[in-house]
């Protein structure tokens, strides 16, 4: 059964990133007490679907597989999302790739070649932390390319996105919005706490400085790649728990419109029963 959450965090036409209420809670009415329950079942059950993909594919010859697109500025919860919702499943049929700054040799290729270096394996969950939307995201904003070329991009992303969906990847596009006050918090935690320090990077203040071009850059995406095969979803991220749960939802919606079963067994049942009593 798909919860109320995903319907109300999709993207759709006209909505604007300036325009959201980054504390709300779209289609969750509980508390975050609550929430911590529901994310207990639903995290189970996200394993199991999970389970029936990976089980589909090894047994079942089944090549169909998810793509979790995490975005959002830095501390909008991208790792958290990671460690707590991903980390629900079982690591064997998940595939988790981090994009940062290219590297020589993949800014030597086009931007999409390391994206498709990293995409899953059938039966996995992939898992993108940041993805192909930082050259139109972060290139754009800080104009690593001329304009010519990051506006060619969006329509390029969506053959890309499509030739995927086509391939029978089920795509889930998650964008985290946290408010530059919530950023700074965030931030600012990162270095009272030496365990935080790692995750901290100076040049995190230059790009939190660049916010309402960020914001910008950010509509666009929204305005110019959410397609019907390929939706974005928007999700306030200023209540962690919140943001957990809701892409939580997202994937078990993704899980649950592919109709998984296990698949049957390929052998005599009884009969290696009898070979195995006897054994
Ligand atoms: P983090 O996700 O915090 O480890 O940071 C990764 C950094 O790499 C972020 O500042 C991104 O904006 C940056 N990054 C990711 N992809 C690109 C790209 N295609 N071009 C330039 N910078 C990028
Ligand atoms: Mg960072």
């Amino acid at each position: 059964m798909s919860s109320p959450i995903t319907s109300a965090v999709r993207f759709r036409p006209g909505d604007t990133v300036a325009g959201l209420d980054l504390t709300a809670t779209p289609g969750f009415e509980g508390s975050k007490t609550d929430a911590a329950e529901v994310q207990a079942t639903r995290s189970a059950r996200l394993a199991e679907l999970q389970e029936m993909l990976y089980a589909g594919w090894k047994a079942g010859g089944d090549h169909r597989n998810v793509l979790l697109v995490l975005q959002g500025m830095d501390a909008s919860g991208k790792g958290g999302i990671v460690k707590h919702v991903v980390g629900a499943v079982n690591p064997m049929g998940v595939r988790y790739t981090a994009f940062g700054k290219p590297t020589e040799e993949e800014l030597a290729h086009h931007y999409l070649w390391r994206i498709r270096r990293a995409l899953p394996p059938a039966g996995h969950i992939g898992v993108f932390d940041r993805s192909h939307y930082e050259d139109v995201l972060v290139v754009r904003v800080n104009n690593l390319v001329p304009q010519e070329v990051w506006e060619k991009r969006y329509d390029e992303i969506n053959a890309f996105e499509r030739e995927l969906v086509d391939g029978g990847t089920t795509l889930v596009k998650v964008a985290l919005f946290i408010s530059a006050e919530e950023q700074k918090k965030q931030l600012l935690e990162r270095l009272d706490d030496p365990t935080k320090h790692w995750k901290y990077n100076p040049g995190d203040v230059d790009e939190r400085l660049k916010w309402p071009a960020y914001q910008q850059a950010y509509q666009a995406v929204l305005d110019r790649t959410s397609t019907d095969y390929a939706p974005w979803h928007v999700v306030p991220a200023n209540r962690r728990w919140y943001s957990r749960l809701a892409v939580t939802e997202l994937l078990i919606e993704a899980l649950e419109g592919l109709d998984l079963s296990y698949p049957p067994a390929d052998f005599d049942i009884e009969a290696e029963r009898r070979r195995l009593l006897d054994s």
